[in-house]
């Protein structure tokens, strides 16, 4: 076991979660705070063998877990939730050190709602085997059993949120958990992991192994041993844990990056329209439903620019740790690079940026909120994720053009669609993504379905959908009147 890492004064532990113990590495790697690019410590990496143990002791795990009856495992994941909350505090702390994400947002956002993802969920499970549908010849119980041992792999942009969402419906179902966090960003997982041995988890059940994407991911996510693989992260990625799966027969459930249009109509209310546009620019546009694509009806588009700029003088960049700071910091130099690249490109190639567009001096890894407008449907910029506080604004002159844009890319994640509300929603219902806000954005609630449409994603989260993700559903068949066997019978 390796010493405690010291995050502004809070241990976390740098070694893998395996069976219930805590398991060091003969390698590792560094990690440092995005806020100001100091080292935070070196991280244990998940070499072949830990995968294999941790995978081994969910396996040891999985009959107990899944023989519990639902109202068991509501008690252990309830324990499990108040051990999150206990820890809300360190929660919202490290992670803004690691991912730099707004401790504002941490605390009045993320940290509630991780407690919720596993409350909610196991609140939910207790009303699956109640299903059973009634035919003249039989009764059929539909059974939602465990899957397996499941595979949970995340991105850095919002880790603790994005574990316990799957986390939640996985244990609660009755599978064992291999959890792989970002290598950017991995450490409220080590706290999790914490949270799990003190509520009592039964060892085994929840498994963290700590790792870089390239070594520990593609490790774990070629194992047959695997009976789900739940992932989110971008498209390249998962083409890799989707080949890696296929190989297997492994069902995945993919939650990838988006493009989503934000369409504002002739009737829409320019001032609110204008607001909820600037949030774009939240948690520094490292965000995957964020609507980047501005698409504004040609009448009102100098009117909603004005706006939007002088919503956008008033952010205020800088120490995410800050209750005033609205946009921190970029996650990583490599991931400052791409937002550059995409920005130099697209002006090279005849954008006209109306702002922002270059470095913020307020630290090495702050980027201006950017608007680029001149640019061409099928220009990289509005093709290709930039994760980055940069948006793009086109003009349209009807609402068919305006779907013709927001359907034109590979994308088909979230969207927004401001409006008179019954225009909006007409609109909205045309556009080809897995969800729309209309005068909105943001909305969530646990039970809906959550996933994206073409490139942006397989399958869908949330309520019914995930446990139909994380269950074998099975049917068991009880005949009305005594069977007997026959040929003739279908
Ligand atoms: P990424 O795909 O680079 O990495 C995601 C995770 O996959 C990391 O834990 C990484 O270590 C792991 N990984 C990398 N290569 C792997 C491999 N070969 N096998 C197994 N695991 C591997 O994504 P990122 O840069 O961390 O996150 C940003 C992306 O995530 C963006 O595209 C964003 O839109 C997307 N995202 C989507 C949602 C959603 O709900 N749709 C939510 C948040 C982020």
């Amino acid at each position: 076991m390796n010493l405690a890492l010291d995050i502004a004064g809070i241990p976390v532990s740098p070694d893998h979660y395996i069976g219930g113990q805590r398991v060091a590495s003969s390698e590792s790697f560094e990690i440092f705070s995005p806020i100001d690019m100091k080292p935070l410590g070196r991280i244990a990496q998940g070499l072949h063998a830990h995968v294999d143990a941790a995978i081994q002791a969910a396996q040891r795990a999985f009959p107990a877990w899944a023989a519990l009856s639902a109202q068991e495992r509501h008690t252990h994941l309830m324990r499990f939730a108040a051990e999150i909350e206990r820890r809300a505090d360190a929660l919202c702390i490290v992670e803004s050190n690691d991912a730099g994400v707004l401790h504002s947002r941490m605390r009045h956002g993320v940290a509630p709602r991780a407690v919720q993802n596993i409350a909610f969920f196991a609140e939910h499970a207790l009303t699956l085997q109640d299903q059973r549908i009634e035919t003249e010849q039989a009764t059929h119980f539909v059974r939602h059993d465990p899957a397996g041992v499941v595979a949970i792999i995340t991105p850095w942009n919002a880790p603790l949120m994005l574990t316990t969402w799957k986390l939640g419906p996985a244990l609660a179902a009755g599978n064992t958990v291999v959890v792989k966090p970002p290598e950017w960003a991995p450490l409220t997982c080590s706290l999790l992991a914490d949270a799990a041995h003190a509520a009592g988890l039964p060892p085994g059940v929840l498994n963290v192994v700590q790792g870089t994407g390239a070594v520990t991911g593609q490790r774990l996510v070629s194992d047959p041993r695997l009976a789900r693989i739940s992932f989110t992260g971008s498209v390249p990625t998962a083409r890799a844990i989707a080949q890696a799966a296929g190989a297997n027969l492994v069902p995945v459930s993919l939650e990838l990056g988006g493009k989503s249009p934000f369409i504002v109509l002739a009737d829409a209310d320019l001032d609110n329209a204008s607001r909820t546009a600037a949030l774009m620019y939240r948690n520094a546009g490292q965000v995957c439903l964020a609507g980047t694509r501005l698409l504004v009806h040609e009448r009102v588009a100098g009117d909603f620019t004005q706006r939007l700029r002088e919503q956008v003088q008033q952010l205020n960049i800088g120490d995410p740790r800050h209750d005033a700071t609205e946009i921190g910091p970029i996650i990583h130099p490599r991931q400052m690079n791409r937002i550059q690249g995409f920005v130099d490109r697209a002006i090279a190639a005849g954008a006209t940026c109306l702002w922002g567009g270059q470095r913020h001096a307020f630290g090495p890894l702050y980027y201006q909120p950017t608007l680029l407008t001149n640019v061409k449907q099928d220009s990289e910029v509005v093709q290709n994720e930039v994760f980055g506080p940069v948006l793009t604004l086109q003009t349209f002159a009807s609402d068919d053009e305006a779907i013709t844009l927001a359907n034109g890319t590979d994308y088909g994640l979230g969207g927004i669609c401001y409006g008179e509300t019954a225009h909006a929603t007409a609109v909205a219902e045309r556009v080809h993504t897995g969800f729309i806000w209309v005068n909105s954005f943001g909305i969530r609630d646990l039970a809906a379905p959550f996933g994206g449409c073409k490139r942006s994603g397989i399958g869908r989260e949330g309520g019914d959908w995930s446990f139909e993700f994380f269950c074998d559903v099975k049917d068991v068949v009880v005949p009305k009147k005594p069977f007997r066997a026959s040929f003739a019978h279908r």
